[in-house]
């Protein structure tokens, strides 16, 4: 068994195949993941061993200069903003909810516990993979790499808009609240900020804002969270190549999927991989569904070659 990919979703995929070698192209370990990251279960957690914490979010929606509630005008400049066109966004939903908090260190937990059978620096290539392969692969790398291995190109514009992330600690003391403005305003692009416990991160589609866009988000988010400047201490900024994805034809992205495990044996998990805006508890229950195909598969097999 091969995964494919030593992102978040691989690395939950090799706690659930505990004898699968993982091929990534990085050389060395490199977050991708910089932004919010919040669990709708504790589906995770269980799968990894890796606590989490139960929290109340709270939600709201800043423009110019005043919560507001949802609207119709007020989600469409959202959609246009993140996406670049009109699509339903959770921007509607700011009823507060309970979610899921792995901890900060998570991604160093999981490599610390799956580590020694990651194989850095190689890169699977897709093109070389032929027929169908006996040993079965996981892949989580983007769909539009591993189509590679169909031999034939897609006809689909797979396109999604990087993003950057800020993030800064808040230096008050026991500060503990788990909340998210949007910010539908065209005039930045910041679209969303959070306070994870005492973590401020700030989403902005692009590219970084420059020192002299300052003033318009910096103080827009401070407001909306009541902040001062001289309380928040900046940790780091990071760039994520894909960032916001954008849907293609749901028809061909089925086949792809389906005809990427049927004929060449590789099977599609996570977000870039399966193209859809899922979250990490929807790899938990797509892995029960992996193993389902790949019993039946092999099972086929046994009683093709017999
Ligand atoms: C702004 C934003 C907010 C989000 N918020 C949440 C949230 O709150 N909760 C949640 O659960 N999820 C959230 N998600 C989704 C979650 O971040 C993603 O599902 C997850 O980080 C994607 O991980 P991945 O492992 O699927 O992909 P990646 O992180 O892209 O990992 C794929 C890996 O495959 C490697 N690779 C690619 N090609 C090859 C190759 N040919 N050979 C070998 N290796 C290869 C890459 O180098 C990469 O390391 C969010 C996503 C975004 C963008």
């Amino acid at each position: 068994m091969i995964i494919i990919g030593a992102g978040l979703a691989g690395l939950i995929a090799a706690h659930a195949w505990p004898r699968a070698t993982i091929t990534e192209t990085s050389k060395s370990p490199i977050q991708n993941h910089k932004a919010l990251l919040r669990f709708r279960s504790d589906s995770v957690s269980h799968a990894t061993a890796i606590p989490f914490r139960r929290v109340t979010v709270r939600k709201g929606i800043l423009h110019n200069g005043k919560f507001e509630q949802p609207s119709v005008r007020l989600a469409n400049l959202y959609s246009r903003k993140v996406t670049g066109t009109l699509l339903d966004r959770s921007i509607w939903n700011i009823e507060t909810a309970h979610r899921f908090i792995a901890p900060e260190n998570f991604y160093e937990r999981l490599l610390e516990q799956v580590g020694q059978r990651i194989c850095w620096g190689e890169d699977f290539d897709f093109a070389k993979i032929g027929i169908y392969h006996p040993v079965p692969h996981v892949s989580t790398a983007p769909m539009p790499v591993a189509a590679r291995a169909l031999g034939e190109p897609i006809n689909e514009t797979f396109s999604r808009s990087k993003i950057c992330v800020l993030r800064w600690r808040i230096e008050m003391r026991d500060a503990d609240v788990y909340q998210t403005v949007y910010f539908p305003t065209p005039t930045h692009n910041m679209y969303r900020a959070s306070i994870t416990g005492n973590l401020l991160i700030a989403e902005f589609i692009g590219d970084a804002p420059t020192k002299d866009e300052n003033g318009h988000w910096l103080s827009e988010m401070l407001m909306a969270f009541a902040l001062e400047v001289g309380e928040i201490h900046e940790l780091e900024s990071t760039t994520q190549r894909y960032g916001k994805i954008s849907p293609i034809d749901e028809q061909v992205r089925r086949s792809v999927v389906r005809r990427l495990s049927e004929e060449r044996g590789i099977y599609s998990l996570g977000r870039f991989a399966t193209w859809r805006n899922l979250l990490l508890d929807d790899v938990v229950q797509d892995i029960t569904v992996i193993k389902r195909l790949m019993a039946a598969d092999s099972y086929d097999g046994r009683i093709k070659s017999s």
